[in-house]
């Protein structure tokens, strides 16, 4: 309980996690102070590329960001969604639009209910990415489909954008290590740094990375452990500069023995890693597999981590975002996305509390928070459970093992109705992330069976194929990803 309204804010952490919580709440409370404290001899973490719809939105449409100085300091490139080498398919596309709930055809079902061979016609955005194109061109610029994309970006990049944004803002960044934290009761009362700095503050965010110096290491909040679920726990990461690649508009996700891999499309790198179990393959064998597929890749190193979450992310007067509050693979790219959710939440108590939080909004705060991080788990898991890709030890493991939580009701509707949009309704809360779409985009995509009750006539199978047809048409005549990246630093070019 906080005896009087929240003053001052003290970050730790200047990651992509603490820069932006610094910023969002900065902008949403500009009378507050608010300062970030990080370590520039721990560093970052240095990995997290990809995003979601929701991170372009919150930056441009909730902050109020300039998306020229965006592409011209963090240097991205558009994310349509993923590739997926998946399941029976030989491919299939995962976009960010509402590729298989749909219907805008003159058709009685909705789309999903006709994807039969090939998906990837099955909406413009899926289309394009099929055809290695990122935007329909409008006359040599890219006609950008607003809520259509995500962005891939380096973690350094990114980071020097954001501390720009925060500096201009009036967020305090300083520099030093803390080495103490000291309590007051169940609160933090301040962080000691190595040089003997004391650093008070109302709210305190731990933003610490792994490390979670304050939510871990200094309150001790117990973790919850996904490992029902999720089994990797490692990647090996490494990667390449770019020769005569094209720069493809998604990122693509490709089954391995004992995981999965990742392939990100930065305009002069490309980016590559291997998420795997170690139970199940050593650091030298995966790295081996890695290296085998993609010859090319440079020097690599091993990042562990654990998934789960803590059990509450709002303890006292500290509140736990980016990998601090929770962690999974980065299979669907969510971190930057969670982060967005928490920080829009966290701003929502701070509104309706006046900056003085109350006991059942905080927690009401770890329960929304923390059905959040169960949607991700679960969807994932449903990755893991279904992909019928490889018939290695890992993968029957992941068939027969991976527990799907929350899902199972929704499951076993899909099973007996297919992808009809009234399962809408048997989505867990905190499914939001992703959408109905999402979760049918993985289904269908991996071909999960269904029991159908009667197939297409032939005049819903021609308005079908009509349709497809002219979305590959459309796809066909765009831009590419390197087209676009030209037409947006041509001096005619404005951003909308
Ligand atoms: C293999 C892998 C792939 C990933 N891919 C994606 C992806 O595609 N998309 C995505 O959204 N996310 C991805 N992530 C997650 C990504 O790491 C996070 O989204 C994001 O970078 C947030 O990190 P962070 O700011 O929480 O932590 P960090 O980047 O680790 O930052 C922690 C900060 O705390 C500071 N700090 C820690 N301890 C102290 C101390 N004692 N004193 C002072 N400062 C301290 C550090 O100096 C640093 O500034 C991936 C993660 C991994 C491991």
């Amino acid at each position: 309980m906080f005896s009087r309204p929240i003053g001052s804010i003290l970050v730790l952490g200047g990651g992509s996690a603490g820069l932006l919580a610094a910023l969002t709440l900065r902008r949403r409370f500009p009378a507050l102070e608010v300062r970030v404290v990080r370590s520039t001899d721990l560093g970052t973490i240095g990995v997290g590329e990809g995003t979601t719809v929701l991170f372009p939105e919150h930056l441009f449409r909730h902050l109020g960001l300039s998306m020229a100085d965006f592409f011209s300091i963090a240097q991205p490139t558009w994310k349509l969604g993923l590739r997926f080498f998946w399941g029976p398919r030989e491919r299939f596309f995962y976009t960010f639009t509402n590729q298989f709930d749909a219907r805008v055809t003159d058709l009685p079902l909705a789309h999903g209910f006709y994807c039969e061979e090939s998906c990837d016609d099955s909406d413009l955005v899926s289309a394009l990415a099929a055809r290695d194109r990122c935007f329909p061109d409008g006359g040599g610029f890219p006609k950008i489909i607003p809520g259509s994309f995500g962005f891939h970006i380096e973690n350094q990049k990114l980071i020097a954008f954001l501390e720009i944004a925060c500096r201009a803002a009036g967020v305090g960044i300083s520099d030093a290590t803390i080495e103490r934290v000291e309590m007051c009761g169940e609160n933090v009362a301040a962080l000691l740094t190595t040089a003997g700095e004391r650093m008070e503050a109302d709210l305190f965010v731990d933003a610490s990375g792994f490390r979670a110096e304050l939510i871990g290491r200094a309150l001790g909040e117990p973790w919850v452990s996904f490992d029902r679920a999720l089994f990797t726990d490692r990647a090996v990461i490494g990667g390449w500069e770019r020769t005569t690649e094209p720069i493809l508009p998604y990122t693509t996700a490709e089954t391995m023995d004992a995981g999965w891999a990742w392939q990100i499309e930065h305009e002069h790198f490309i980016n590559r890693g291997y998420v795997y179990a170690s139970s199940a393959i050593s650091d030298d064998a995966a790295r081996d597999e890695l290296v085998g597929k993609n010859p090319g890749i440079g020097d690599t190193r091993v990042v562990k981590f654990r998934s789960g979450r803590v059990a509450r992310n709002f303890v006292g007067n500290v509140v736990a975002v980016g990998n601090s509050s929770g962690f999974v693979e980065p299979l669907e790219a969510t971190a930057l996305g969670q982060l967005v959710i928490e920080l829009r939440i966290l701003g929502d108590v701070l509104v309706d509390t006046r900056l003085q939080p109350t006991d059942s909004m905080v927690a009401l705060y770890n329960r929304m928070v923390g059905e959040t991080w169960d949607a991700i788990r679960d969807f994932l898991a449903i990755h893991y459970r279904f992909n019928t890709r490889l018939d290695t030890p890992f993968w029957r493991q992941c068939r027969a093992d991976t527990e799907v939580g929350d899902l199972a009701d929704f499951l076993a509707f899909f099973a007996e109705n297919g992808p009809s949009g009234m399962g809408r309704r048997l989505l867990p809360t905190g499914s939001e992330l992703f959408g109905l779409q999402g979760y049918l985009a993985l289904l269908i995509g991996m071909r999960v069976p269904f029991r159908s009750s009667g197939s297409a006539s032939q005049e819903e199978r021609r308005i079908w194929a009509d349709f497809a047809a002219r979305n590959g048409a459309s796809a066909k005549r765009s831009l590419t990803v390197a087209q676009c990246l030209t037409a947006v630093r041509h001096p005619a070019w404005q951003w909308v």
